[in-house]
């Protein structure tokens, strides 16, 4: 069943970086609900991005949910600093972990909502046995690593499959989708059940701006 309230999270990676403040101030009022932070190590994915120093600048000009997006080998060294910056949610990767289990706990005893990431080819069948301690699950919708790749549409059936995993338990456990996402792909996967849209070069690049993409997001337009 789809959700009441679709929760949109822009992708900081593709703001204006130069004119932080400012971007913060515009997301906010086109109503983003989690600013979300593409966070690569040029080891996990090529590219090198940002870390916890950034998601300070933007703690420091803001209230919203932040959401880090951890595409980085060993995230257990790194949560500390994420928590530190100011990170409400710290999603890790099922590809960059043999078992979950024990940075999902130091992500949730630091006091931060934990979030488990899978990459279009990574099958979500074990996500059942972290189900109850995670914030939210974040189903990838194209490789990891770069912004403006086309949406698979083959990830649809996975975040089917992740809905009912959380509904048969009844958990509030939020169900996120990242990459190609735009005011044809993010229906289909609210449709399927996802509640959290993450959108970057959809969103800072809509003609009619920030507002009219949000809202396209959500499925409102
Ligand atoms: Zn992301």
């Amino acid at each position: 069943m789809p959700a009441t309230h679709i929760i949109v999270c822009p992708s900081i990676i593709c703001a204006d970086l130069a004119h932080l403040a400012d971007e913060v101030a515009r997301l906010t009022e086109a109503g983003a609900d989690w600013l979300h932070f593409d966070c690569m190590d040029g080891h996990f994915v090529p590219p090198l991005t940002m870390g916890p120093p950034l998601v300070e600048a933007v703690r420091n000009l803001t209230d919203l949910h932040l959401d880090a997006h951890l595409m980085i080998e060993h995230p257990e060294r790194q949560v500390a600093d994420f928590v530190r910056a100011g990170a409400d949610s710290i999603n890790v990767h099922r590809e960059a972990l043999a078992d979950p289990t024990a940075v999902l706990d130091q992500i949730r005893e630091a006091g931060c909502g934990a979030g488990l990431t899978y990459n279009p080819e990574t099958p979500a069948d074990d996500v059942g046995r972290w189900l109850p301690q995670l914030h939210h699950v974040l189903i990838m919708s194209v490789k990891p690593g770069w912004s403006g790749q086309q949406f698979q549409p083959q990830t649809v059936g996975k975040v089917r499959q992740v809905r009912t995993l959380i509904d048969e338990r009844g958990l509030p456990t939020h169900l996120q989708v990242d990459g190609g996402l735009n005011a044809e792909t993010a229906p289909l996967m609210i449709a399927a059940g996802a509640d959290a849209v993450v959108s970057g070069t959809y969103l800072f690049g809509h003609p009619q701006g920030l507002a009219a993409a949000v809202r396209a997001l959500r499925g409102q337009d």
